[in-house]
């Protein structure tokens, strides 16, 4: 066993690490406060390579693996958690789903230009009465000559009203149950498509929005895979995007110890510094340890991947779960210690702590996480197949 990152991962975080400081962290409040999507940082994150780590060369990517893009997530996300989004949207969405199940002529298609960052993605799963339910989706593409019409309401959907192209589900023969479900590439400059945003109590720029499917024609090639492979699709991209959060957790709760540890060295009260304080001492070594506990079950489940185990639904459960719990507790925790500080705009703290919630609700709820890791525990429903 060896828990030490080669070299070349080393490298790469501090890059990253140096490139968040410089590109996001000066700008990441201003953009919070103005919900102003950071579309040319994307861009430049795209040109850097962050978003093609799983992707093979021949589509543009750098093929260095899952490991190091989770650890470039993490770097990002530690400077915004609005701008991690788009490991999702520009991959672990959409790409790995493409690269999966699309045919050569697709790859050569979507990819390069989803990781380039050149177009923008997103992937639309949830509708208005389908949240963890994502069986109970009402969106319809019925098959018409060569191509479908497509016609359905998504909501909650990251970066909607940017995306160019948008991973989408939808019923292709409702009468076929689950096996009905089929996944689709679309164009979201087709006529029909129309988009509106939805404003959020955080993550305030990463853009999030409704879309309005309206006769839409696709093509023949939008479909990915063969018709009715779309749950498997949307479980298995699920599994994917999952770890993106997970490393975004680790992130934001980092964040949160940075900034706990610098403010405990500057303020004094009482004619000492706060960090003298036990009760302050305590709550930074209960975020250390959950954060060292989520960063290994992510480290983890990405190595996995890396390994080829890309149906590690239980690892990557795992370090989700975890991660969710570590960022939500770490952001109280920042907020205690910085007090009236930590309430006050002035600090990025009080966005940490409003982003933070979100690593519970998306990619699976914690109560869904905590569901598939029971069901496998009793042996009900094996996670990993
Ligand atoms: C900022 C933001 C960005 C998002 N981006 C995207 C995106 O890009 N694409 C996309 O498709 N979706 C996106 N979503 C949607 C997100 O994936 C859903 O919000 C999530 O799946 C949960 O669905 P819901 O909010 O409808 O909650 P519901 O499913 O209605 O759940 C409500 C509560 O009930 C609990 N619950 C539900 N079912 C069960 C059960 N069986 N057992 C126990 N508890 C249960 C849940 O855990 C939750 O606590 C985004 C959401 C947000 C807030």
């Amino acid at each position: 066993m060896d828990f030490g990152l080669n070299e070349e991962l080393v490298a790469m975080k501090e890059a990253a690490r140096t490139f968040t400081e410089k590109e996001i962290v000066p700008h990441a409040d201003k953009w919070d406060e103005e919900h102003h999507f950071p579309k040319d940082v994307i861009k430049k994150m795209g040109e850097l390579g962050y978003f093609g780590c799983p992707v093979p060369e021949d589509y543009g990517g750098t093929d260095v693996g899952f490991l190091a893009q989770a650890i470039l997530c993490e770097e990002v996300s530690r400077g915004s958690s609005s701008v991690r989004v788009a490991f999702n949207t520009q991959c672990l969405g959409t790409v790995v789903s493409i690269l999966r199940h699309g045919t050569e002529e697709q790859k050569q298609k979507w990819v390069p230009d989803l990781i380039n960052a050149e177009k923008i993605g997103c992937f639309a799963i949830t509708e208005p009465n389908a949240g963890s339910d994502v069986l109970a989706l009402k969106a319809t593409a019925k098959k018409d000559g060569d191509g479908y019409i497509l016609n359905g309401s998504k909501t909650w959907i990251s970066f909607a009203s940017h995306a160019d192209l948008a991973m989408v589900y939808a019923y292709t023969d409702r009468s076929q149950g689950s096996r009905g479900m089929s996944a689709f590439v679309v164009d979201m400059h087709s006529e029909g498509v129309s988009t509106s945003n939805l404003d959020k109590l955080g993550t305030r720029s990463s853009p999030t929005g409704e879309i309005s499917f309206e006769d839409v024609r696709l093509p023949a090639d939008a479909l990915l895979g063969p018709e009715g492979a779309g749950v498997k699709i949307v479980f298995s991209s699920l599994n994917q995007t999952r770890l993106s959060c997970a490393s975004g957790g680790v992130g934001v709760a980092q964040a949160c110890l940075d900034a706990s540890i610098q403010y405990c060295l500057e303020r004094e009260q009482f004619g000492k510094q706060i960090g003298q304080f036990q009760m302050n001492q305590a709550l930074l070594a209960e975020m250390s340890a959950e954060i060292e506990a989520a960063r290994l079950l992510t480290y983890k489940a990405a190595w996995q991947k890396d390994q080829g185990q890309l149906g590690n639904v239980r690892e990557t459960c795992l370090a989700k779960y975890t991660a969710g719990m570590a960022v939500t507790h770490c952001s109280e925790k920042a907020m205690r210690i910085l007090g009236a500080y930590g309430y006050s705009t002035e600090y990025p703290v009080a966005r940490y702590y409003r982003d933070a919630i979100l690593y519970q609700i998306v990619e699976g709820t914690t109560n869904v996480q905590k569901m598939i890791l029971a069901q496998d525990l009793l042996g009900y429903r094996k996670a990993n197949r």
